[in-house]
């Protein structure tokens, strides 16, 4: 560029001896060179050459004045080369800028659904989504954005979002699937016997007053296939049956049961057995030797023994994984449901009979696994306290004990 420079100097000087007009011309062509430099619009050499062509006289004013526009027009080509060069990489910079702040607002976007999606879980008492794992990933995106990883923070920004649907698909087909079905139970009498089945999962503080409410109100406590006997033969039944069940098995629920024995009251526990499928993060089998804790604490085999064994608890399953059924296909959920039977049948020596529907979610297609797995009742979250033979495999249950007659 400097080179060129100097070039056109020259070459002016030499023309402006001979031909002033030249000159001028030249000058004018120039200027209008400039003029264009700076609107960065192409210049058209023809056009430039044609018109100083037409104001000189001379062979070597023509010579002269096509050198300068050749020149000139060089020239302009590389100023406008490094103009688009310069502005490209503003505009690059300005990208990455944007970006960062782009990606900023996209993780505070992904932070609130984040919270909203664990919010409806949580009142639904829904218990499929890991907020540790939720808060894991968004950190992450986190870091990336203060250390201005972009490609990296984009990467966990995926990551983040598509785990944050899978959760929201979850909790909002367990909720459909239940809406729809208290929807028809609230529609349809009640018809059959006054079977209430209670159902727990964390104990409250208030659990001793409940089970004592019971006593008070005459009720006489049956585990699940004692309740199933009875509906088949109400003959059987005692004068105010009552099935209490715990669905999950959680720690706490050892608690529950030291208070069922002090009350010598009966009750139906639904355990998980652990898989693959929720990574060994539920249940009697959890790993709890991972190097990252998770899931809460369930029961372990040798307490489910022990319940088995007081003579007063009946082990239900609860799948293997504790996935909503209605969002399986058929093969899938007649693993879980089979499977979590076998495993329990193995540890206790005896039959499984039992099963409770996880988030209380089912189709038609679970409850045939539930069928052919060899299962003789299963419960699930619609409200009701009457059942007959035709419900076994969709009983009702209540949550407070307290409004119970
Ligand atoms: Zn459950």
């Amino acid at each position: 560029m400097p080179k060129k420079s100097a070039q056109i100097k020259v070459t002016v000087r030499q023309s402006k001896t001979a031909v002033p007009h030249a000159v001028k011309k030249t000058k004018v062509v120039r200027k209008k060179t400039a003029v264009r430099k700076k609107t960065q619009k192409n210049i058209s050499s023809k056009t430039t050459t044609e018109h100083v062509i037409t104001h000189t006289s001379s062979k070597k004013q023509v010579v002269s004045a096509i050198f300068i526009s050749l020149i000139l027009i060089g020239c302009l080509a590389i100023s406008i080369r490094d103009t688009q060069k310069l502005s490209a990489n503003s505009t690059n910079q300005v990208k990455t800028s944007t970006d960062i702040g782009a990606l900023d607002e996209e993780y505070s976007e992904l932070r609130k659904r984040a919270t909203e999606i664990i919010t409806k879980a949580k009142s639904a008492e829904i218990t499929v989504v890991d907020e540790q794992a939720i808060y894991t990933l968004l950190d992450s995106i986190k870091i990336d954005l203060a250390t201005e990883s972009t490609v990296q923070a984009h990467k966990s920004i995926d990551r983040a979002s598509s785990k944050l649907d899978e959760y929201d698909g979850e909790v909002s087909n367990i909720i459909a699937t239940r809406n729809t079905a208290e929807k028809k139970s609230s529609n349809a009498p009640q018809t059959g016997i006054y079977t209430p089945i209670l159902m727990f999962h964390s104990i409250s503080a208030n659990f001793e007053k409940q089970l004592q409410s019971l006593v008070a109100k005459g009720y006489t406590t049956l585990t699940m296939q004692e309740l199933y006997d009875g509906i088949k033969e109400p003959s059987k039944l005692p004068k105010k049956p009552v099935a209490i069940t715990f669905d999950d098995g959680y720690v706490d629920q050892l608690t529950a049961f030291n208070l069922l024995k002090k009350y010598n009251m009966k009750a139906t526990f639904y355990i998980i057995t652990s898989g693959e499928a929720s990574n060994w993060c539920v249940g009697m089998n959890r790993r709890r030797n991972q190097a990252k804790p998770c899931g809460n604490d369930f029961m372990t085999e040798s307490d489910i023994k022990m319940l088995d064994r007081s003579g007063i608890i009946e082990i239900g399953a609860h799948t293997v994984d504790h996935i909503g059924l209605a969002s399986l296909d058929a093969k899938k959920q007649a693993f879980e449901i089979g499977e979590s039977k076998k495993v329990l049948e193995k540890l206790l020596g005896h039959q499984v009979t039992s099963f409770a529907y996880p988030y209380g979610s089912f189709n038609q297609s679970a409850i045939t696994q539930v069928i052919n797995a060899g299962f003789l009742n299963a419960t699930t979250t619609v409200a009701g306290t009457n059942h007959t033979s035709n419900d076994f495999f969709t009983l009702s249950r209540v949550r407070d004990p307290f409004k119970l007659n």
